[in-house]
Order: C-alpha cells, then sequence, then structure tokens
C-alpha cells in the first residue's frame, strides 16, 4: 500500500539558532513513523543566517524544501505559503523554537490516520511562563472573539496542527489578504480532535511577538471575524438619538412650566465633546473595516519568493 506524505510546514523568521535543533528532534520522530516525509521551511526574510542555515539542511537531506521570501511577510503569509506549496496527504504547521514537540506526531497521525478526523489540533493547558498581564489579555481576547464572531476559536489554541487535503484545500480556497489562521481554520469547520499540552518555553532565540504586535493581532482577528463592533456603532447611534429625543421633550415641557433660567452650559459642552467622542469612535471602526476592504480589494500577493530549491516551482 502507498504510504501517506506528510508536509511538515515551518515558518521560520530569524530562527537561526533553534533550526538545527529542530529538525534533527524532528527527524528523529517522524523517522519512526509509518508515512513518507517533506519539510517545507518557509523563510520570511530573516535578517540572519536563517536561509544559509536551510540551504545546508537541504544538502543533506533531499526531504528538506525551503522558499524564500523576498521581504519579512508575517507568520499567517508563512502559513499560508507553506499550505500552498505542500505536497502532502496531510500537513502540519509547526513553530521551528519547538514549542510545538515533535512527540505528539505519531499521535497526531494516528488520529486523522485511524480515528476518522479532518485535523488534529492542539491547545495549551496553562500559559505558564508568560507574563500575566499577556495571558489576561489573551483571555479576555478568546472571550470576546467567541462571543461575537461565528468562528470558534480555542482559548490557548496554537497553530500547530495536523489537517486532510481536503481540509488544506479549504483554507487555502479561503484567499483573503488579511488572514487570521486561527480564525480561518475555524470557519471551515471539520472534524477536528483537540489536544493538549503544557506550555513549553522556546528552545533558543527570542520571541517575535511584542505586546503591541499580539493587540494589533488580536485587533485584526476580530475585525476580519466579526460585524459586531459594526453593529455596536450603530446601536450607540440610536441610543444617543433616542436619548436627544427624551431629553429634548424634557426640557421642552420644563421651559413651559418654569421659564428659562440660562444655567447648565457646562453639563452641555461635555455632552458635545463626549457625543463627538463617540461619533469620531464610530467612524473609525468604520474605517477599520473600509481599510481592510480596501486592501482586499487591491488583490495584492500574500507573499513574494525570491528563492526555492525545489525544481519546477517558480521563483
Ligand atoms: N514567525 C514568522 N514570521 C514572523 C514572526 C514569526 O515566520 O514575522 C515564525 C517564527 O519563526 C516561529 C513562529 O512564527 O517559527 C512563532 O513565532 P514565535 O515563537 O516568535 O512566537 P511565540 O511562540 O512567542 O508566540
Ligand atoms: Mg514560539
Amino acid at each position: 500500500m502507498k504510504r501517506n506524505l506528510i508536509s511538515i510546514i515551518v515558518p521560520c523568521y530569524n530562527e537561526q539558532e533553534v533550526l538545527p535543533l529542530f529538525y534533527r528532534e524532528t527527524a528523529a520522530v517522524v523517522d519512526t513513523m509509518d508515512a513518507d516525509f517533506e519539510f517545507v521551511f518557509i523563510d520570511d526574510g530573516s535578517k540572519d543566517n536563517t536561509l544559509s542555515v536551510l540551504r545546508e539542511l537541504a544538502a543533506t537531506d533531499e526531504r528538506v524544501f525551503y522558499y524564500s521570501f523576498s521581504r519579512n511577510f508575517g507568520k499567517e503569509a508563512g502559513i499560508f505559503a507553506g499550505l500552498t506549496y505542500a505536497r502532502g496527504d496531510y500537513t502540519v504547521i509547526m513553530d521551528a523554537d519547538l514549542q510545538d514537540p515533535p512527540t505528539l506526531l505519531p499521535a497526531m497521525y494516528d488520529a486523522v490516520k485511524n480515528e476518522g478526523y479532518d485535523a488534529v489540533a492542539t491547545c495549551r493547558v496553562t500559559r505558564k511562563g508568560e507574563p500575566p498581564i499577556r495571558s489576561f489579555f489573551a483571555r479576555m481576547f478568546y472571550k470576546i472573539i467567541n462571543r461575537i464572531s461565528d468562528a470558534d476559536i480555542k482559548d490557548g489554541a496554537r497553530d500547530f496542527r495536523m489537517m486532510s487535503r481536503q481540509m488544506t484545500d479549504a483554507v487555502l480556497a479561503m484567499g483573503e489578504y488579511n488572514r487570521f489562521s486561527k480564525g480561518i481554520f475555524g470557519w471551515v469547520g471539520y472534524r477536528t480532535k483537540w489536544l493538549s499540552y503544557e506550555n513549553i518555553e522556546r528552545a533558543a532565540g527570542v520571541t517575535k511577538w511584542s505586546f503591541w504586535k499580539l493587540l494589533k493581532y488580536s485587533l485584526e482577528g476580530i475585525i476580519n471575524f466579526s460585524s459586531v463592533p459594526l453593529y455596536i456603532s450603530s446601536w450607540v447611534g440610536l441610543f444617543f438619538c433616542l436619548a436627544a429625543f427624551v431629553a429634548t421633550v424634557f426640557f421642552f415641557v420644563r421651559r413651559l412650566w418654569f421659564g428659562d433660567p440660562v444655567t447648565g452650559w457646562a453639563s452641555l459642552a461635555c455632552l458635545i465633546t463626549f457625543i463627538g467622542g463617540v461619533q469620531l469612535f464610530c467612524v473609525g471602526v468604520l474605517g477599520q473595516y473600509m481599510a481592510r476592504m480596501y486592501a482586499e480589494s487591491k488583490k495584492r500577493p500574500i507573499f513574494l519568493l525570491r528563492e526555492t530549491n525545489r525544481k519546477g516551482e517558480r521563483e
């Protein structure tokens, strides 16, 4: 019987320290498994020697393919490129820093092959080793986004997952420019098994995520997968119209009964500033959606390739 091919997709940005280690540990696991493997490394415009490390790996192992971007396009673009070029019957997305333990691969493969699942995804049970404030905001983000969007996103979900060819193609069919993979995976559906494990700290090198980057990323998620902020701004508008109407009637009646002492200009000034603020905020929310529509309508490529070692692939 033909052995299945599993593509291991690894987006790498400045990972020269950890890549050889990642390759060694992962190769050791896959060599014990009853399947064929290919490594699809995406060099996301690294500024260190990641690319030359990849060239060396490719020279020693013919299962290693690398694709190098023309600049840094971000991890989402890396995932998309990896899924695009992967030729496997199953695809796996892994971080280069060994925070996604390769020892889970046999169990994942077993679930998709024998238990009838289309995908196996992973989540962290603890956020050990993470700054508490970061965990707090992360928790809040998952609460909010699950309330207001129809993509089901699990708290602590990682990008580490194995997917069938069918689901991979479904993810690739979502050709949007503003990509939020956690949402896309949830949106396409399919039967997904969840494995959880303890948080593992990165084996070497440094994290590429600052607090601001994460905040921007979470707003990206909300705006890409929910229109609720737009509804909220129209409800807020409606609320103020009603309030203004009630206030008008109230002041009109009071004027008729009690005359018109000129007082209350301070509260008036506060009200005007407040409503002005609310208006600007709502225009801003609208602008966020518009900006994304603008980006989508330009149909720019999600990534640009500069170099690859795979024959027949256009650079
Ligand atoms: N990564 C990438 N492009 C980027 C930032 C990160 O390809 O612009 C890769 C990085 O090399 C790693 C993975 O995404 O393989 C996760 O990054 P990191 O470990 O820094 O994130 P964390 O685990 O701290 O959330
Ligand atoms: Mg990491």
